[in-house]
């Protein structure tokens, strides 16, 4: 019998079982693949690093990312970079391009250290009542059983708590190639989003011409067909990554996703609780995803150990607003919201406005003394709108603004 069961040893199983452990308890993760894999989830955001940082993760060998470039895909090809180091909070001013093979094993590397036990065998039964899950393992039994296994929101989905997202129905499709250049404002390491009618292609470097390559399709978007049909579809609508991609040889199979946007209707419960994907996923245009759930790992130790429901109500709705300061943003980047603000000319911009964008590019969206982050995802519509107008006046100046994601 152990204290916690965690389902899953990704970044938000290890970095909360290590909370948990350096905070006494006994902590057993499951985990269903042995050698971990090159999943999605592999451009972190800066604000990430207080996890890192303060479980001892190792960094070293990853590509450092220092900011985005995103590519509005019009006839005028504009592009526009941010560099973290304008964020409001420079506490941290670079991230990394992460391999999620090494990433995760690596975080795995930290669960062990901090004293948490992983076992390899999937889950496929749970009683939450006498505290007991069945794995390929075996029978399992704890004080609490907390699932941090992803997309999938198995727990979730068996308790009946999934919501689907009302409104995001994307899917996506991504590989792993080489010979791919960084190009144009492009800084060497920073992640490059291209534009594409309904949809967005990452390019995520990991140094010598690697990349993870792939693209979201939100349902306006018109491509069909097979993985590699879709995929060459988007590059066709997108000179930006065609002149980054042109020559590169993809090295891993294409792999398909969909309809990964939902949440579930409460976090925690007599016996159980929610982090990371398995508790709530939104659109990974802003890659929030690992900094969310290790966010939401750090948040959700110290609720757990504490013993009161009323510090899990507490870190429930701190963990949801910050995630919701992301998904206002989607929504607005699938309006062309973000792009016309991203994109607008500089002097009708004011301070806050690159300064609210990079910091939410930053992630820093747990951080009271970061106005800015909110400020931006509350009035991103309003000045998009204004924009509008102003160019509506300004035919001139039109050029671009109808150059958003969707
Ligand atoms: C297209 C796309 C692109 C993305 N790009 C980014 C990005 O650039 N940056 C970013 O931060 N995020 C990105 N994300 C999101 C990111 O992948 C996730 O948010 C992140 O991996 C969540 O970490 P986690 O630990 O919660 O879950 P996971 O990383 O999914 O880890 C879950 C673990 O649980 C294990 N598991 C699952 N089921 C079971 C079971 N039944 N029994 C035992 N073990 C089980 C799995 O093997 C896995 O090891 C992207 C997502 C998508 C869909």
């Amino acid at each position: 019998m152990t204290d916690y069961l965690i389902i899953g040893a990704g970044p938000t199983g290890c970095a909360l079982g290590s909370y948990l452990s350096r905070g006494g308890a006994k902590v057993t993760l499951i985990e269903a693949v042995e050698h971990p894999e090159s999943v999605v989830g592999e451009s972190m955001l800066p604000c990430s690093r207080v996890v890192f940082d303060e479980l001892g993760l190792d960094t070293s060998g990853f590509l450092v990312k220092h900011g985005a470039v995103f590519c509005d895909g019009s006839a005028e090809s504009k592009s526009v970079r941010f560099d973290f180091s304008e964020a409001e909070d420079t506490t941290y001013t670079h991230a990394w391009q992460v391999q999620r093979e090494v990433f995760d094993r690596r975080w795995r590397e930290v669960a062990l250290r901090h004293g948490c036990a992983i076992e390899y065998g999937k889950v496929t039964a749970v009683d939450i009542d006498s505290g007991t899950l069945t794995s390929s393992l075996g029978t399992h039994r704890a004080g609490r059983i907390i699932d941090t296994g992803g997309r999938s929101m198995w727990l979730s989905q068996q308790l009946g708590l999934r919501v689907a997202d009302p409104k995001l129905k994307n899917s996506a499709v991504g590989t792993r190639m080489r010979g791919v250049k960084q190009l144009g404002l492009d800084q060497p390491g920073d992640i490059t989003i291209c534009c594409i009618p309904g949809g967005w292609i990452w390019i995520i470097p990991f140094g010598g011409g690697l990349a993870s390559v792939g693209v979201v399709m939100s349902p306006a978007c018109t491509l069909r067909g097979t993985s590699e049909e879709r995929f060459q579809g988007a590059l066709a609508m997108s000179e930006d990554a065609r002149a980054r991609l042109g020559g590169a040889e993809r090295i891993l199979p294409f792999r398909g996703l969909q309809d990964f946007t939902a949440t579930s209707s409460t976090f925690h419960g007599a016996g159980f609780g929610l982090c990371g994907d398995a508790a709530t996923f939104i659109d990974p245009v802003f890659s929030s995803g690992v900094l969310l759930g290790l966010c939401g790992a750090r948040m959700m130790a110290p609720a757990l150990l504490s013993g009161s429901t009323d510090e899990l109500d507490a870190w429930q709705a701190r963990y949801r607003e910050g995630a919701s300061v992301f998904r206002k943003v989607i929504d607005h980047w699938y309006a062309g919201d973000f792009m016309a603000v991203a994109c607008a000319p500089v002097h009708l911009q004011k301070p806050y406005h690159r300064r609210g964008i990079v910091s939410l590019l930053a992630g820093d969206v747990y951080n009271p003394k970061s106005t800015t982050p909110r400020r931006m995802a509350d009035r991103m519509g309003e000045l998009a709108g204004m924009l509008k107008t102003y160019y509506a006046n300004h035919p001139q100046a039109a050029a671009g603004m109808e150059s958003g994601a969707s």
